[in-house]
């Protein structure tokens, strides 16, 4: 039995996928695209081979955005929540590291398109913490 190494899903649980692949990248990207399609300060993005990825559940239920006159931004989300989901290509899949439900394995290497952090973004280490576990 081949070892699975990652598995995730959406908000509201209709999409589901693991992979037997290990990560070999994990992305902070601060891109004005990534920040709208995240609505957040940036995406975090985790990079697996292709090869022993497969949708466990709802990949009917996954809706796609291609951004217009570009070949490499694709939005990939849940039909029901919204939720981003991973988006397969030829060349591999990109996993939301935040839709994950097991640790990724690797930590997040580098912050790309960091030029493009918006003026309100603050390091997380520069900020108070609450202890508080959502859920
Ligand atoms: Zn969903
Ligand atoms: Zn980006």
């Amino acid at each position: 039995m081949p070892e699975i190494t990652l598995r995730g899903s959406c908000l509201c649980g209709t999409v589901t996928y693991e992979t037997e692949a290990k990560p070999h990248t994990f992305l902070y990207c601060f891109c004005s695209r990534c920040r709208k399609k995240t609505g957040s300060a940036h995406a975090s993005n985790v990079f697996v081979e292709g090869a022993g990825f497969r949708w466990l559940s709802g990949e009917d239920s996954i809706s796609t955005y291609a951004l217009p006159d570009t070949n490499t931004l694709t939005n990939c989300f849940c039909k029901t929540c919204g939720s981003r989901v991973p988006r397969k290509t030829e060349r591999g899949v990109t996993i939301p590291a935040g839709g994950l439900d097991v640790e990724p394995g690797l930590p997040p290497q580098k912050c790309i398109y960091w030029a493009d952090k918006p003026d309100w973004y603050r390091s997380v280490e520069d900020l108070p913490k609450v202890e508080q576990s959502g859920a």
